[in-house]
């Protein structure tokens, strides 16, 4: 019974989006620095209030196609620093078998297998070539 009732309400809305995911975050974020004391705190507090709103917003929309745009926007201008943290992400939990070089000229990464002395390491995006301690 509510599940049917949750499911109908949801049709045709925009649901939890990339966006929305981020600005419920943000949410989180403003609601912790809104306990600074002083017109910080109640500035963050005013923010908590707006990304909540947003977030509601974009959730229910029923401007799917709007939403939708809006979304691949934010994926295309976010794509650098979204692929940042993943690279990271992937470099963490390879740092025990592999060493990561970054680049000198192209600022590339570059991965070489741990415990192999000095080594003499190209670069395989733009050839160049610096040695690396592994
Ligand atoms: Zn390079």
């Amino acid at each position: 019974m509510i599940r049917r009732f949750l499911y109908n309400f949801f049709q045709g809305r925009n649901g939890m989006d990339a966006i929305a995911k981020f600005t419920w975050i943000l949410t989180f974020a403003f609601i912790l620095l809104s306990f600074i004391p002083g017109v910080v705190g109640y500035v963050f507090y005013v923010l908590t209030t707006v990304s909540m709103v947003y977030t509601l917003f974009r959730v229910l929309s029923r401007n799917v196609y709007k939403r939708r745009e809006e979304e691949r926007r934010f994926l295309d201008k976010t794509q650098r620093v979204r692929r940042y943290f993943a690279d990271s992400r992937v470099r963490f939990s390879q740092r025990k078998e592999y060493k990561f070089f970054r680049c000198p000229t192209c600022h590339s990464y570059l991965r070489v297998p741990r415990g192999k002395g000095k080594l003499q390491i190209t670069c395989r995006k733009c050839g160049n070539r610096f040695s690396g301690k592994t």
